[in-house]
């Protein structure tokens, strides 16, 4: 992989990190990547099956979903160090999960000693199995698990917050996928990875815990190659308790947000699925080996924020029927159909004030005749016209 040797060395990483760093890309996909999870949908049976191959990691059945499926946790290593992670709290959100799994594959296989003496990480790999089956952000009652720390409603939140008080982690690792809207910054670098460490007050004070988390977070965002990292961003810190990541790290852990964007035409999100492993992995070394510099806080500061200013199609010039010229935004809408996810497009943006860019952009005219008589954000959009050529856009993930 392509990452900056020098930071690596200052950072006097362990030898899997080097290792990784010598690999290429698609060499490390054959090796570790969890090839049966792959594409947008990852529902419950298929992360069963995939974490019943680990039979060195130990199994807890935690509680049960709105739906009665069993939630499980899976412990990685025998260190002194507690480290709770979650994935697929929201149920489409399934990089992270994908991510998660190559990093069990990959610590399992070399038998990292570093992270497995060094930490004790308890993996709830699927929080919401209800909405990972429908392919739904919410759980099985609708209800949005990340307003739901304080609250309490839900029997999932309810395990979540279980496992926290039992184990009492140093650190929690909380992980998403995000909409492709995000760049990285207004400069039309796309989001392909956005990380927080976030607030634990409302005053949004850098705590001690949350001074380690940024300064982990920095690090990571510095040992990804610099030609990835002008696509790191910042999330929102906006402080709400009824989060998860606020929640827990007014809880005192060092809590840390992981969010998979999106990068181009990778709809499949397989490219930033392996750096979303790295990333983890980085983190969790940087965790075991060595107390974090303050520069890594300085570069995580420095991070641009994560900004909404990208659609997935952006036609620059549509021609309406009454001859006047538009630009366009075609955002994607994600449905299960038949076990795949595919992605529908429809009007987001018409001529928007500020600047919006796209992951692909369309720059022959667009008439937009008799076939589109509805230009109006909300609209469906299956197909243009592109030099007279219908151009299909709707795709499918498999
Ligand atoms: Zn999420």
């Amino acid at each position: 992989m392509n990452y900056n040797l020098g930071d690596l060395i200052n950072y006097k990483c362990n030898i899997n990190i080097i290792y990784l760093w010598l690999m290429d890309l698609n060499e490390f996909r054959s090796r570790y990547s969890q090839v049966a999870a792959k594409g947008r949908y990852l529902p419950y049976a298929l992360m069963s099956d995939v974490m019943a191959q680990f039979s060195e990691l130990s199994v807890h059945d935690e509680g049960l979903s709105v739906n009665g499926q069993v939630i499980r946790s899976y412990t990685l290593g025998s260190g002194p160090v507690n480290i709770l992670m979650w994935s697929q709290m929201h149920g489409n959100e399934t990089t992270s999960s994908k991510a998660l799994l190559d990093l069990i594959l990959f610590v399992t296989n070399v038998k990292d000693s570093l992270i497995l003496d060094q930490l004790k990480i308890v993996i709830i790999p699927m929080l919401n199995p209800d909405g990972a089956d429908d392919y739904t952000r919410a759980n099985a009652n609708g209800v949005d698990l990340n307003r739901d720390a304080l609250d309490q409603t839900q029997p999932e939140s309810q395990l979540l917050l279980k496992v926290f008080e039992r184990m009492r982690p140093e650190y929690c690792f909380n992980l998403h996928d995000q909409r492709p809207i995000f760049g990285a910054g207004s400069n039309g670098q796309p989001t392909a990875l956005s990380f927080l460490a976030p607030s634990g007050d409302v005053d949004k004070s850098w705590n001690k815990n949350r001074t380690e988390a940024r300064a982990i977070l920095g690090s990571v965002a510095k040992t990804l190659s610099s030609g990835f990292s002008e696509k790191l961003a910042r999330f929102d810190d906006a402080f709400n308790l009824n989060c998860f990541g606020d929640f827990f790290q007014s809880r005192g852990a060092a809590t840390m947000l992981f969010e998979a964007g999106q990068d181009s035409s990778d709809y499949s999100r397989d490219q930033i699925r392996l750096q979303y492993c790295y990333a983890l992995y980085v983190a969790l070394e940087r965790i075991s080996c060595s107390s974090p510099h303050e520069d890594d806080a300085n570069f995580y500061s420095k991070m641009p924020k994560n900004v909404e200013c990208f659609c997935d199609i952006l036609v620059k010039n549509a021609v309406t029927t009454s001859g006047q010229r538009v630009s366009l935004g075609l955002t994607y809408q994600e449905q299960l159909i038949d076990h795949k996810i595919v992605l529908k497009p429809f009007i987001s943006h018409i001529s928007p004030s500020s600047a919006l860019f796209g992951h692909r952009v369309i720059f022959e005219p667009i008439y937009w005749k008799d076939t589109f008589p509805l230009l109006k954000v909300g609209s469906p959009v299956e197909y243009l016209e592109v030099n007279s050529n219908k151009l299909l856009l709707n795709l499918t993930i498999f």
